[in-house]
């Protein structure tokens, strides 16, 4: 798999020193947990990071650590905990497998209209998290953000002014990013989208039922 939209440096850097909403965590965690290149990016922040709080206090942390998952292993508890963490499937990367409670199938879907679907995910409310569902060959209606929109594409495809993105591709729009995603004739699409504000749409229907999708 090749990967060949990434994490800015600003999403990388507030990962690594755990300042990011909830929603934006989840999906950064979600494409780190499908991407070498910002895996090993965010381990040299990181490094950074841990080399600024260096000192007596860190050899504490690592020994509680130590005895808190030896505990875990002389009880047993140690394969279950490992279990529950790893658990996803060929589209839902582990980090997103908790929130929907499950694998794909778990997934509580709900119409948006065009036969597009969408689940919005537990996470603070600072940002919203939704699994989007577009049909193959399906355009989400032209729209402008008031805020950021991050979307990490888990199957399928997609194009739009800004090129084609597969699987573990992450778009980064910001406000001034006006565009009409389209998913690949080929195969149904889902996606993993974050938004710190509400979209705008062009057209006046989409309007009128943004506020009773949400979305
Ligand atoms: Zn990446
Ligand atoms: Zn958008």
């Amino acid at each position: 798999m090749k990967i060949r939209h990434h994490l800015t440096d600003d999403l990388i850097m507030g990962y690594s020193s755990g300042t990011l909403p909830e929603a934006v965590n989840l999906i950064v965690a979600t494409h780190v947990s499908l991407c070498d290149e910002c895996r090993a990016a965010v381990e040299s922040y990181d490094a950074v990071g841990g080399a600024l709080v260096e000192g007596s206090d860190m050899v504490e942390v690592s020994d509680a650590c130590l005895s808190g998952a030896l505990d875990l292993i002389r009880n047993g508890a140690w394969s279950a905990t490992e279990a529950r963490m790893s658990a996803g499937d060929d589209v839902l990367p582990a980090p997103l497998a908790d929130y929907v409670g499950g694998t794909l199938e778990d997934v509580k879907w709900r119409p948006v209209g065009m036969g597009v679907k969408q689940a919005i995910l537990p996470t603070s409310d600072t940002a919203t998290a939704r699994l989007l569902y577009i049909p193959a060959g399906t355009a989400i209606p032209d729209h402008s953000h008031s805020g950021m929109e991050l979307t990490l594409v888990l199957k399928g495809a997609f194009e739009d002014d800004d090129g084609r993105f597969a699987r573990g591709d992450i778009e980064v729009a910001h406000e001034e990013v006006h565009h009409t995603p389209v998913a690949d004739i080929s195969e149904d699409c889902i996606c993993l989208a974050v938004t710190d504000a509400p979209l705008r749409f062009k057209g006046l229907l989409p309007r009128l039922v943004q506020p009773f999708v949400k979305i």
